[in-house]
């Protein structure tokens, strides 16, 4: 059997730990180490970092999707919004690659998520939205 939750948030930075903490909760019923857990937790963080000032511009007024589907020993995370979207992903998940260095970005967040987790998928749509899917 599996267990899904799904979380809609508006696109503020505080929710970013909000939605750590959610997804990191959810994940300890696959009693992960903590270790494991900080991982998950620094993937979710990059994902709906990116959602917010890329996706959204930091529009607030906009929602950041999250669902979580636990399915054997295995956690599935999908960070998805409906924002600007990205042109060239190939070119966007390159370390050191930000479209944001005034920013301070570091462009080291797809790089970061692909790390530490097992796989991570990325669909996008320029003006319509990217979805991020990772799995370990
Ligand atoms: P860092 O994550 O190190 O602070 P960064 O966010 O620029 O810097 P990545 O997270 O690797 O680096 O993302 C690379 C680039 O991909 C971004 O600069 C942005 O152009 C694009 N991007 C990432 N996520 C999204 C998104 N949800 N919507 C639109 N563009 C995105
Ligand atoms: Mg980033």
């Amino acid at each position: 059997m599996s267990n899904t939750i799904e979380v809609k948030f508006s696109a503020k930075s505080e929710n970013e730990s909000l939605a750590r903490v959610i997804v990191a909760s959810f994940a300890a019923k696959l009693d992960p180490t903590l270790d494991e857990i900080a991982d998950i937790k620094t993937a979710v963080s990059e994902a709906v970092t990116n959602a917010i000032i890329h996706g959204y511009e930091e529009d607030e007024s906009k929602f950041v999707y999250l669902r979580c589907t636990i399915q054997k020993n295995t956690i599935k995370i999908v960070v998805e919004d409906r924002g600007n979207g990205i042109e060239d992903i190939q070119m966007a998940m390159q370390p050191l690659y930000t479209s944001k260095p005034e920013l301070e970005r570091s462009g080291m967040g797809f790089t970061v998520m692909e790390s530490f987790m097992d796989d991570v998928k990325v669909s996008s749509i320029k003006g319509d939205g990217t979805k991020i899917v990772m799995t370990k």
